[in-house]
């Protein structure tokens, strides 16, 4: 008997020991791009969701003076008696948006409400709720403390302090919190463009019919999605065949329009994956192979000036490759500050299969039992079954040396739902 060539020895799926660690892949992507350069800008009320191109500095402070935080009596404190109650003199009212221009003397009180400016000596605000008012006096009890009840003038934003740091992605919040301080205009990165097109002799557009061995092309839709969430402008290039002078004319085409540019399929070593060998002649194609499941082999790399992303053909490959790869390089690319996928610890309820070897991706639903947030994977985990994404809210993330999860461990998770 004639032994087995090392080469042609089945391994176990498609574990190769060679492979990149996830988080090195990703540092290695990130640390090499720069933000695009250009910039515009733009009203506030466009800005939602943009990102920011420089830090924005208050001019002023918020709020501008001192005012009170509640409906009731401004007083200076010293008039207080330390015990038992005190009766003062009510001499006006203190409205928002006008300040009390009286002078107020000792044993006397302002009736105030909220916003409105405090009057020049007094230092304490009693909630009306605490006080007797009765032809023109009000008794205050003891236990009032200097300050109360007060909003001091730039507690929430300090003049020439950085009101917004640039690189930040700009949400309501953001928007309010602008037009707090008077800026009506802000300065943000332009929008990535981002070409995409799916490769495969196999792929049928939606709206036609499917012939045999044939699929829709579903993964362009999946990466639509994912790129409207990000903000980015989508060059939708279409279908292209399995043949290198098209995948050639193609990723020419894609390169001179966009920013980045994310195929899917023809990636790996098969007999119609072309996407390296043309890679070869029209740019660089800095590594293949990940170690993680789903989602590997990955091709990154650059033609011209643009980024180029190769994900897998398999549906789920594509979207965990996105999440897990290209979302970080988009975010550095539109000049966003890093922000990793939140990730936290639950029990998992039910057992997970898992080899050593490679960072695993399953598809996880997140869910309250019994007032505690547990994971459920969603099923069958194959990297072709997008239902499993569809039904999924995160990413059960199994680190690379672990093995079989028993029910009740526990185990990372990253929602994805809401977060791009
Ligand atoms: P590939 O990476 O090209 O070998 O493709 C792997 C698997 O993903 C094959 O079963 C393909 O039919 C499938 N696939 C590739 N591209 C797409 C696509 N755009 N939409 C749906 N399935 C695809
Ligand atoms: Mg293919």
């Amino acid at each position: 008997m004639t032994q087995t060539p090392d080469i042609l020895r089945i391994r176990p799926d498609d574990y190769d020991p060679e492979d990149m660690p996830v988080e090195r892949a990703r540092r290695f992507i990130v640390e090499r791009l720069e933000p695009v350069a250009d910039t515009e800008r733009l009203p506030i009320l466009q800005s939602l969701d943009r990102v920011l191109a420089a830090d924005v500095i208050s001019p002023m402070n918020v709020p501008g003076h001192d005012n009170s935080a509640m409906d009731g009596y401004v007083l200076r404190h010293a008039d207080l008696a330390t015990s038992g109650a005190t009766t003062l003199e009510v001499v006006g009212t203190a409205y928002a948006g006008k300040p009390f221009a009286r002078d107020i003397g000792a044993g006397q009180c302002v009736r105030i409400m909220t916003g409105a400016p405090i009057p020049a000596a007094c230092d304490c605000v009693v909630m009306q709720e605490n006080v007797i008012a009765a032809g023109g006096r009000a008794t205050v009890g003891p236990g009032h403390r200097v300050g109360q009840n007060i909003r001091r003038a730039g507690e929430d934003l300090a003049q020439g302090g950085t009101a917004l740091a640039a690189g930040r992605l700009l949400r309501p919040s953001d928007l309010g919190l602008l037009a707090s301080l008077g800026i009506g205009e802000v300065e943000v990165r332009r929008k990535l463009r981002v070409a995409i097109f799916s490769t495969g002799d196999e792929l049928v557009p939606v709206g036609q019919p499917l012939g045999d061995g044939q699929v829709h092309d579903s993964n362009r839709y999946s990466l639509h999605g994912l790129l409207a969430r990000l903000g980015c402008e989508v060059l939708d290039l279409g279908l292209v065949r399995d043949d290198p002078a098209a995948l050639e004319a193609a990723l020419r085409e894609a390169a001179s329009r966009a920013d980045a540019v994310i195929t899917s399929g023809g990636v790996s070593v098969g007999e119609a994956d072309f996407t390296r060998q043309v890679m070869a002649r029209l740019g660089t194609v800095l590594f293949w192979k990940i170690a993680m499941k789903p989602g590997r082999p990955l091709a990154y790399g650059e033609i011209g000036g643009a980024q180029f992303f190769g994900l897998p053909g398999n549906p789920v490959s594509v979207m965990v490759t996105f999440y897990q790869f290209v979302r970080d390089a988009l975010l550095r690319l539109q000049g966003r500050s890093s922000e990793p996928l939140p990730t936290f610890v639950v029990r998992c309820v039910a057992p997970l299969k898992k080899a050593p070897g490679r960072t695993e991706f399953q598809r996880g639903v997140l869910h309250l039992e019994g007032g505690e947030w547990v994971v459920a994977p969603t099923g069958e985990q194959g990297s072709g079954i997008l239902s499993s994404m569809s039904r999924a809210n995160c990413f059960i993330v199994l680190e690379q040396a672990r093995g079989r999860v028993d029910a009740g461990e526990s185990v990372s998770v990253q929602p994805f739902d809401g977060i791009i």
